[in-house]
């Protein structure tokens, strides 16, 4: 199923699952469009909040499931603003405990083309168990955000279910396009995502030595880095023309806490060189 965006997958999951008591669980900090779906749709949110190391805080999340039973359960894989790619083993046991109780789970693989692992080869491996599993992916990360296409995949009787509240025509001939266009060119995309990995390791080097500064492992195209004063780092780097996210008012667990996106050689000297300044 194609969305325009993901964004709008997320959202139409919500409209879905919108039935009397229905509510949706992932863990936080998180992506802002699970709660903000959940709302506009007038559905309940329960964040679950990772461990002080952002990996799953699995007896919480079980407790979650069995308390709420939510309609969906997300799991972004890796997860957005930290980073981090979640214990396979514990995602099983998540999943076990969602398909039990009768709710969905999103693998959301927004992050997909940085990352070292993928959930669709965990679900191919498996497919009995992945039957309330539904994987995500976007055009977005990968390296076109402007050009709006999202998808999902998983059971063919499960899709056909979501996709009776898809507006009939949201991906325009233009998307499509630009997307055929894409996956014929998809080695110059890979190319580019291999740099970025490349370049994601040289700069958590760089900011490890950084006086104060610590980088979190990040299987995306950003980093997420605890500063001595998120504020003044980038307050400092604003003035030095660099924009970066300040994520430290999030979640308690960011304090401190800024995220950087991986650019180019040039691009991440100059934020480096920016940063340090700002310290
Ligand atoms: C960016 C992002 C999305 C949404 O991307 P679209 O541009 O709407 O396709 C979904 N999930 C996560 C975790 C993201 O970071």
């Amino acid at each position: 199923m194609l969305g325009n965006g993901s964004d709008e997958l997320i959202s139409l999951l919500a409209m879905a699952c919108d039935i009397p008591g229905a509510s949706i669980v992932a863990p936080v900090p998180g992506f802002v469009m699970y709660p903000m779906s959940a709302q506009l749709q007038g559905l309940a949110f329960h964040g679950v909040p990772l461990t002080a190391d952002f990996a799953l805080d699995e007896a919480a999340m079980l407790a979650a499931i069995a308390q709420h039973k939510p309609a969906i359960l997300y799991l972004a894989y890796p997860n957005n603003p930290t980073g981090t790619l979640w214990d396979a083993g514990v995602i099983e046991r998540l999943i076990a405990a969602q398909g039990a109780q009768g709710g969905l789970v999103v693998m959301d693989e927004a992050y997909q083309p940085f990352a070292a692992r993928s959930w669709i080869e965990n679900a191919r491996a498996a497919p009995e168990k992945h039957r309330h599993v539904l994987v995500m992916r976007t055009l977005s990360k990968f390296g076109l955000a402007g050009v709006r296409i999202g998808y999902m995949l998983g059971d063919a009787g499960l899709i056909a279910e979501i996709d009776k509240v898809r507006p009939p025509y949201n991906i325009s001939v233009l998307n499509a396009e630009c997307a055929l266009f894409a996956i014929e060119h998809a080695d110059v995309f890979a190319a580019q995502a291999a740099d970025i990995r490349a370049e994601r390791a040289r700069l958590i080097d760089a900011l490890a030595r950084l006086p104060g500064v610590m980088p979190f492992p990040s299987e995306g195209n950003m980093l997420l880095v605890r500063v001595p004063d998120a504020v003044k780092a980038f307050d400092g780097m604003k003035a030095r023309r660099v924009l970066i996210k300040n994520v430290s008012k999030m979640h308690p667990l960011l304090a401190n806490c800024v995220r950087l996106t991986v650019g180019t050689a040039d691009e991440n000297a100059q934020m480096l060189a920016a940063l340090e300044a700002s310290l």
